[in-house]
């Protein structure tokens, strides 16, 4: 049955602050003008998540791409997933170094390889032998963002907590107001009424070389199935990860539950279980969605028959 299509994106769920609220919602809506001019011709849904998780990570506002936090040792290592409902083909790349844009990488694995995961060089091999271009590292380091690496090491060398990985007992909404989850993706239904779910992030602030958190991880940060729903998670990775909430999400709606009490379910659920804390897209192939978050804010945005929407806020 031909469906009105519908695309929702994030760019992040934390205490995002005043002075940068106006850049979130520009890059949301940004990413909603591309990946919405991409339903509107009759593409897939992969190909509109691809296309608005591209603009988000070419906006150095957000974890993703060029802009990204960097590792302990000053590197940025980029994960990314992209899933196709309909066909519940995956592309996933982890610690890719040297692209700029990790989800057309993540694309590529999904469209050319009989493989799902590719991680650190045979990623990047994999996506320069399909054409795209590989890059300096350096070319993805901001010096913004090189303060606050240094802000986050001088704060460790005195002993003062680091409140993102403090364990399991502190209070969420202390994390929640210090450590910032700006990972972005997207949701889309199209016109064939066919779903699909993108995630791309730099991973956490000071992370150790080689970590991987949810984001690229599937069932974690990003799922897609038209027999349930499409997913894209934002925030503290490991408790989304030890939940597998994704995944936890869009089986709830496949059990008939609405997307919209489920996206709120899963944040309460992830904060009550772990004390962990984020922010959710949640859309089923019916068109029915969800958004919550659990932190201050989120950046969020979505485009369907009504034009586009952005906010901050739910
Ligand atoms: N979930 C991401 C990670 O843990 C971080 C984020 O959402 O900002 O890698």
């Amino acid at each position: 049955m031909p469906r009105t299509p519908i695309l929702l994106v994030h760019g992040g769920a934390w205490a995002i602050p005043d002075d940068m609220v106006e850049a979130h919602q520009r890059g949301v809506s940004n990413a909603l003008s591309a990946g919405y001019a991409q339903l509107q011709k009759g593409a897939s849904a992969v190909d509109a998540v691809e296309a608005a998780v591209s603009v988000l990570e070419d906006d150095d506002t957000f974890d993703a791409g060029r802009g990204s936090f960097l590792t302990r040792d000053g590197r940025v290592q980029l994960d990314a997933l992209l899933m196709d409902g309909g066909s519940m083909r995956a592309g996933g790349v982890a610690c890719v170094e040297r692209l700029r844009n990790p989800i057309q990488a993540a694309r590529l694995v999904l469209d050319k390889s009989p493989h799902v995961y590719f991680v650190g060089q045979g990623a990047e091999e994999f996506a320069q032998q399909h054409g795209m271009e590989l890059i300096d590292n350096g070319e993805l380091v901001l010096e913004r963002e090189q303060r606050r690496l240094e802000d986050a090491q001088a704060k460790e060398r005195a002993g003062l907590p680091d409140l993102t990985f403090a364990g399991d007992d502190k209070s969420p909404e202390t994390a929640a107001e210090l450590a910032s989850h700006d990972t972005v993706g997207a949701v889309a239904l199209d016109a064939k009424g066919n779903i699909a779910a993108a995630t791309s992030t730099g991973g956490t602030l000071n992370k150790a070389p080689g970590r991987v958190g949810d984001s690229s991880l599937i069932g974690c940060g990003c799922y897609a199935d038209n027999s349930s729903a499409a997913v894209s998670l934002t925030g503290w990775g490991e408790p989304i990860m030890k939940l597998v909430l994704g995944k936890w999400a869009v089986d709830r709606v496949q059990l008939g539950r609405s997307p919209e009490q489920v996206a709120p379910d899963a944040m309460a659920y992830l904060h009550k279980r772990l004390g962990g804390h984020g922010g959710i897209i949640l859309l089923a192939p019916d068109g029915r969605f969800g958004i919550a978050h659990n932190t201050p804010r989120m950046a969020w945005g979505i485009c369907d028959a009504q034009g586009p929407r952005t906010g901050i806020h739910l």
